[in-house]
This record gives C-alpha cells, sequence and structure tokens, in this order.
C-alpha cells in the first residue's frame, strides 16, 4: 500500500565543550582561539610514553549536567577506546565512554512534551582540519592544515531518544538543552564557536506505527536555525522518496546552509566498524553515592521551573518569564532589583525592553554593565512616583547602563525632572489659553482631541518637562 503522510521522527546528538580550565587527560589550556598548535603537549598529541589522567572537573561538571536533566548517575563507569584513523586525532582512537557511560535515563520537558535523554557520557574532542583551497571541502583542495588546540578538550556527548515529531521540536529541545547547561555554569553552548554541536538523526514512518525505520544523520549544522532547516529539508527528501516507492539508504549526510539541502557524505558506521574496548591507560570511575547527593543539594533552581514561579508569584506572562531566565546572571538581576522593593511588572519591562536593547547594542549581558540592579529599582520608582517621564527614565537606564552612577544626581546634572509645580505650570497654562482661542474654542464646543492639542502646547513651552498629568488636570480646572 502506498502512503501519502509520514510521521517524522527525530533523534539529536550534541557534543557539548565543556568551560573546564584544562583539557580532559591533560593540563594544557582549554581557550578557544589561541594561535593553531600553541596548546598541545605529549600527552594530547599522542607521544608514545605518555599516559592520561582525568580532569576531575570534568566528571563533576558532567555528574551536574546529568541530573539537572533528571538522569541517573552511574556509580562505576568506564572509558574505552574508539578506533579509527583520521589526521585530526593524533592517537588513531578517541577516548570515550562505550557500554557504561556516566549518566543515562534522563529527561527535558519542552511546551507541553517529554524529551528523553538516552546517555550522556564523556569524551575527548579531535583536532580541528582546515582544507585549503577552493572549495574548502576535502575534494579538490589543495592541502590540508590541522590545528591540535582542540585535541582532548573535554566534551558531553548527550543522546536524547527519537522523541521528537517535527522541526520545531527538534530546536526547541536545542535550546531547552543550552539555557540549562549555560544555567548550571559547564559551557558557553556557542554554536557559532563550535561549543555546541548536533548532530539528527531523521527517519520517516507511516502514521501509527511504532517501527523505527531505516535513518540518516545529518551533520554540519552551525546554528539554531540550521538545525530547523536541516531536518526540514531532509524530511522533505526523505517523503519524496518514500512516495515514488523507494528506499532510504542509511547514511551520514551534510547540511548545505547556502543550498538548503543535505548532501550525501558516506555510508553510516556500526559501532563494531570502532572496534571499542576498555582503555588500558585509565581506571574505571567510581562516583560515590554521597558525592552524588552533594551535587543534587547544589543544584540551583533550573530555568523552566523558575518561569513557572514568575508566572504564578508576578503575574507574567510565558514569554516575558521566558526572557528572564535566558541567562542566570539576568535573571539574579531581576530578582536583585525586587528585592530592593521595584514591582515585578515594572521591573520585567525595563529588562526585558530598554536594558535588552542596550545589551544587543554592546554585545554584552547587564551583569558586565554599570546598571546596577539598585540604581534601576530607583529608575523605576522615579517613574512611577512621577518625577520623571518614561521618556526621561529611558535616557537615565542608557546612562547608567554605560556610564552608571547615581540616578538622583543624574536627574539633576540632566535636567530630567518633570515639572510638577502647580504655580509654575498655571502661568504656562494661562498662557497657552490666550494664544490658542481657536483650540480653546473647539473644546469648549465639544470637541475633546482639541484638549490633547492644549496639553501639547504646554509641553512644548516647558521643554517636555512638565509632569502632563497635571497639566491636563489645570487646563480641565481653567477652562472649567
Ligand atoms: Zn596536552
Amino acid at each position: 500500500m502506498m502512503v501519502d503522510q509520514f510521521e517524522t521522527v527525530i533523534g539529536l546528538e550534541v557534543h557539548v565543550e565543556l568551560a573546564t580550565e584544562s583539557k580532559l587527560f591533560c593540563a594544557c589550556p582549554n581557550q578557544f582561539g589561541a594561535p593553531p598548535n600553541t596548546q598541545v603537549c605529549p600527552v594530547c598529541l599522542g607521544l608514545p610514553g605518555t599516559l592520561p589522567v582525568v580532569n576531575r572537573r570534568a566528571v563533576e561538571m558532567l555528574v551536574l549536567a546529568g541530573r539537572a536533566t533528571g538522569c541517573a548517575i552511574a556509580e562505576f563507569s568506564k572509558f574505552d577506546r574508539k578506533n579509527y584513523f583520521y589526521p585530526d586525532m593524533p592517537k588513531n582512537y578517541q577516548i570515550s565512554q562505550y557500554d557504561l557511560p556516566l549518566a543515562s535515563g534522563g529527561h527535558i520537558d519542552l511546551e507541553g512534551k517529554r524529551v528523553g535523554i538516552t546517555r550522556i557520557h564523556l569524551e575527548e574532542d579531535t583536532g580541528k582540519s582546515t582544507h585549503m583551497g577552493a572549495s574548502g571541502r576535502l575534494g579538490g583542495s589543495d592541502f590540508t592544515l590541522v590545528d591540535y588546540n582542540r585535541a582532548g578538550v573535554p566534551l558531553l556527548e548527550i543522546v536524547s531518544e527519537p522523541d521528537m515529531r517535527s522541526p520545531d521540536e527538534a530546536h526547541d529541545y536545542m535550546v531547552a538543552l543550552r539555557d540549562i547547561l549555560r544555567w548550571i555554569g559547564v559551557s558557553d553552548c556557542k554554536m557559532e564557536q563550535g561549543s555546541l554541536r548536533c548532530d539528527a538523526n531523521v527517519s520517516i514512518r507511516p502514521p501509527g506505527s511504532e517501527k523505527l525505520e531505516t535513518r540518516t544523520e545529518i551533520k554540519n549544522m552551525n546554528s539554531f536555525k540550521s538545525v530547523r532547516a536541516a531536518i526540514a529539508s531532509e524530511v522533505e527528501r526523505q517523503t519524496a522518496i518514500r512516495r515514488e516507492g523507494g528506499r532510504i539508504i542509511q547514511e551520514t549526510r551534510g547540511w548545505d546552509e547556502a543550498r538548503g539541502v543535505t548532501i550525501s557524505m558516506r555510508s553510516k558506521e556500526e559501532a563494531q566498524d570502532y572496534r571499542y574496548f576498555p582503555d588500558p591507560d585509565l581506571l574505571p570511575l567510581t562516583i560515590p553515592r554521597e558525592r552524588i547527593a552533594e551535587v543534587d543539594r547544589s543544584l540551583p533552581e533550573l530555568p523552566a521551573a523558575r518561569a513557572r514561579r514568575y508566572q504564578q508569584s508576578f503575574g507574567l506572562s510565558g514569554g516575558e518569564a521566558g526572557l528572564l531566565v535566558q541567562s542566570l546572571a539576568l535573571s539574579e538581576f531581576f530578582e536583585q532589583t525586587l528585592a530592593r522593593g521595584a514591582d515585578p511588572k515594572a521591573a520585567c519591562n525595563w529588562l526585558n525592553n530598554e536594558v535588552a536593547r542596550l545589551a544587543g547594542e554592546a554585545g554584552h549581558g547587564v551583569e558586565e554593565s554599570k546598571l546596577t540592579p539598585t540604581a534601576l529599582a530607583e529608575v523605576i520608582a522615579q517613574v512611577s512616583g512621577g518625577t520623571v517621564s518614561n521618556r526621561g527614565g529611558r535616557t537615565m537606564v542608557e546612562h547608567l547602563f554605560k556610564q552608571g552612577g547615581d540616578p538622583a544626581a543624574l536627574v539633576r546634572e540632566l535636567g530630567l525632572a518633570q515639572v510638577s509645580d502647580r504655580d509654575g505650570l498655571l502661568v504656562e497654562v494661562r498662557a497657552v489659553i490666550d494664544e490658542q482661542p481657536t483650540a480653546v474654542s473647539e473644546y469648549r464646543s465639544g470637541k475633546e482631541k482639541a484638549l490633547n492639542s492644549l496639553v501639547g502646547q504646554v509641553m512644548k513651552r516647558t521643554r517636555g518637562k512638565a509632569n502632563p498629568e497635571l497639566v491636563k488636570q489645570l487646563l480641565l480646572e481653567a477652562l472649567g
């Protein structure tokens, strides 16, 4: 029977570079962007006679990431050698974990959906090959350069269950995973710098089927947007083949961003091709139960839980709360502003609008700016108390963000105080009534709009500093 509609089945393998000081098995610095081959030593170059020593912090970070995603942590685990030849891997094997990963059986909750996490294991990164020549690919290149700075950098491999059913769900899973990993401080998760990488396993099947069909693995997706686009394009390709009665071949395909299609790279390896065996140079890892309990106690409230709390306690929308929990620093800034007496809704609006705009321009978060929670709380108080206008508040926030300082002094220096002095404003109100007989008679004959134009005239005479509410009130009294 020919089927026209198919269900999409997606599982993701995510690689995350850990933000440790040093590499996984040696003391070389783990730092992005250094000149090529300056962060290497005999261990990470795989020279004969060297021995690896496990980085304790990397193991701790895996346990933290595992517990933050609801995984069980194995008390006994080990490292294995994954054997294959490639010039960017100096030992000709990669130290990884095969049948006894450190963490397994977790999940990530998306809006109305739970995605299972099969396992999280620890492994070392490879070096980086750059193919020189017009194509930028191996085929047709003139020569290839290899940089071993990245060889031996600690990686988490996070494997999901094939639980996602659309490119959007895969995208949302990636975002949620990134938010959690950044939140607990184990990685900066920058896709464009390669500290967060993703391969997608994609297959399609007739609706209602529980069978996992032949899948393809998609690589080279360098942004959250390309994860969505590459999977959508691959689903389209597979659907077209199946509709014509064709078969899907198990293979690895690369995402070609410019052309918007996936391209066959090679037939997919099976696990047995890698001849895994336990690494004889490394002792098994044992993690005492008490240590896992300690990690549990140290886990902060996670972003999804915190966003729910903001919605329930402060009446924020899902979108507003989601923006505040994009980073731990921003969310802490928000809470500290509230602790200084600011109204939650107002603090949220300032942070998600004016402060977010300034942060975008500056290319860093509010925590690296000169603005403090105390100063923001004071600006909010000045605006809600009518001392400065909303526009004046924006001017203050921009100054405080860039230069810092004392908000009260800033109001004086920049002449932002709203004029709320009745007698002074009354003089202006009377002058406007004298100058604008047409608007006055229009208002008296019932044209409500004429009042706004009179308020505007007073604002103009006071160069925008008058308190508009008070001006309106004085005009009404004078025209009464
Ligand atoms: Zn090294």
